[in-house]
């Protein structure tokens, strides 16, 4: 195994937030993911890469040990499953709620509830431990369309103030979980690049106590 570290982030608000964490840790990106077309970005450090992937790979990307460390949201991790990864640290960032959403007021449904999301794992555990049988609809975004059109009589999805879902005519009802970035760690990387690992956690674990 070489010494190289490589961290994955997602564009946007994860990496942004991320951005002093990692500085306090000494590592800065010598290219912006928002400008640069690079899918691999160098730092300050020869031995440190950030790999720019889509929010939902960044537990696949550390579960295969493509990269040793990523940044992802609870929710994408709960709908991954969290294998072969381990999960050291809660960044309190990029935080939210996932929940269920619908029409106010709406009427009982006959039958199965209809569910319309892109988190379908925790959609289905959800409603399984509540002992409720529903049909889950899965979609890769614009969830509020959903019921407005028909499609679906709920939904589940990330929350943050709410305004989307007001703005569709929808409000928030039951609360899922709550939600923040996590850093995960591969769990052979762990093992093998221990000190180089354990070092940075413990510098981010600072960054986060400030
Ligand atoms: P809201 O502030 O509730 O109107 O949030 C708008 C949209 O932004 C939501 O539907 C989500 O798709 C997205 N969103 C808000 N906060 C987060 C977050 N922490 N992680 C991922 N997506 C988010």
């Amino acid at each position: 195994m070489n010494n190289t570290l490589t961290i994955a982030l997602s564009k946007g608000r994860i990496f942004k937030e991320t951005l002093p964490l990692l500085k306090h840790a000494g590592i800065e990106p010598l290219d912006d993911p928002e400008t640069s077309r690079k899918l691999i970005l160098d730092t300050n450090h020869d031995n440190v890469k950030l790999v720019i992937i889509r929010a939902s790979d960044v537990p696949t990307y550390v579960q295969y040990g493509a990269a040793d460390l990523g940044v992802a949201g609870k929710d994408v991790l709960m709908e991954h499953g969290g294998e072969g990864v381990y999960e050291p640290l809660d960044l309190h960032i990029a935080k939210c709620k996932l929940m269920t959403a619908g029409f106010k007021n709406a009427p009982p449904v006959n039958g199965r509830l209809r569910v319309a999301t892109k988190f379908v794992n925790c959609a289905r555990r959800y409603f399984a431990d509540k002992g409720q049988q529903v049909e889950v609809i899965k979609l890769y975004g614009s969830m509020e369309l959903a019921p407005i059109v028909g499609l679906a009589d709920i939904i589940v999805d990330v929350v943050d103030t709410g305004n989307t879902l007001r703005a569709n005519g929808l409000e928030p009802q039951e609360h899922i979980a709550d939600i923040s970035s996590r850093l995960i760690v591969n769990k052979a990387s762990m093992k093998m690049k221990h000190e180089q690992v354990k070092n940075l956690i413990d510098l981010v674990a600072e960054a986060v106590a400030k």
